[in-house]
């Protein structure tokens, strides 16, 4: 029952193939294709409104594709037959707003889940929760509220709540958006610990050093459809499209 972080830890990949979304007349997602390999790190860029975060909120179904399939770790998420909530599960997402419940500590923020949707005991939710917080430099902050943190310390709690249901897969939406510009570099530092321990990672972000330092590959879109791809080197170093050179004058 008890299993080790270890033990639960696998890696698993996407492949996203000719993704479909229109919300009515409107087509958001016009045909994406997009692969992380398991253990990879791959950061989405472009600019806002080109469908970023529809992209990411298909991928664990909050949003319904239209056409096209999604595989998660083997897994067509896109099958009428899937169990929804077995495979979101396996995916932790993380949100610009840190979404954390204001009235419980930071330790029940990252238990509750795991009681509720995986029913461990207590005890191991507190462990596993703990082991987490300490991951993300919390370890002594157990017993605090929300407000009486940081933002950046909201978004690491986030991400250690997001860790503590064991995903094999973790989606970032513009994790460090909202955040003071002096918290910024904390957050991206546990994500970047994150990748170096193998945790595959789709991540949305305006940060091209990060983007640059860390991805094994870049995916720009623009309205609706991949425009570039590939290592961050090139995609951000060598940009080829008048798209990409535009977006690039704007964020760097
Ligand atoms: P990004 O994350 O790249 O800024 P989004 O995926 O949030 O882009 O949005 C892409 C487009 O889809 C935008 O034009 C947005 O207005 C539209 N959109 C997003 N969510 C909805 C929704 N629930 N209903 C209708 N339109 C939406
Ligand atoms: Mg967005």
């Amino acid at each position: 029952m008890s299993e080790t972080i270890e033990e639960q830890f696998q890696a698993a990949g996407v492949v996203i193939d000719g993704l479909h979304k229109s919300y009515g007349p409107v087509e958001v997602l016009k045909g994406i294709d997009l692969e992380v390999a398991p253990g990879q790190v791959v950061c989405l860029i472009g600019p806002s409104g080109s469908g970023k975060s529809t992209l990411l909120r298909c991928v664990n179904l909050l949003e319904q594709p239209n056409g096209g399939s999604i595989d998660v770790g083997g897994y067509d998420v896109t099958d009428p037959d899937i169990d929804v909530d077995a495979m979101r599960r396996n995916v932790g997402m993380v949100f610009q707003q840190f979404n954390l419940f204001p009235h419980l500590t930071v330790l029940e923020n990252c238990t509750v889940a795991q009681q509720k949707v995986l029913k461990r005991k207590k005890p191991d939710a507190d462990r596993i929760a703990e082991k987490n917080l300490a991951k993300v430099g919390l370890g002594e902050f157990g017993d605090r509220y929300p407000d009486q943190l940081s933002g950046g310390q909201q978004q690491r709690v986030a991400i250690a709540r997001a860790l503590s249901m064991d995903p094999k897969l973790m989606l970032f939406d513009e994790p460090t958006s909202a955040l003071d510009p002096e918290t910024v570099g904390e957050v991206l530092s546990i994500m970047r610990n994150l990748a170096k321990d193998g945790m595959t990672m789709l991540v949305v972000t305006h940060e091209m050093a990060f983007a640059r330092d860390v991805a094994d590959r870049v995916v720009f879109m623009d309205d609706g459809v991949v425009v570039e791809s590939g290592p961050a080197a090139q995609v951000i170093g060598d940009p080829q499209t008048p798209r990409m050179q535009d977006f690039l004058k704007r964020v760097l």
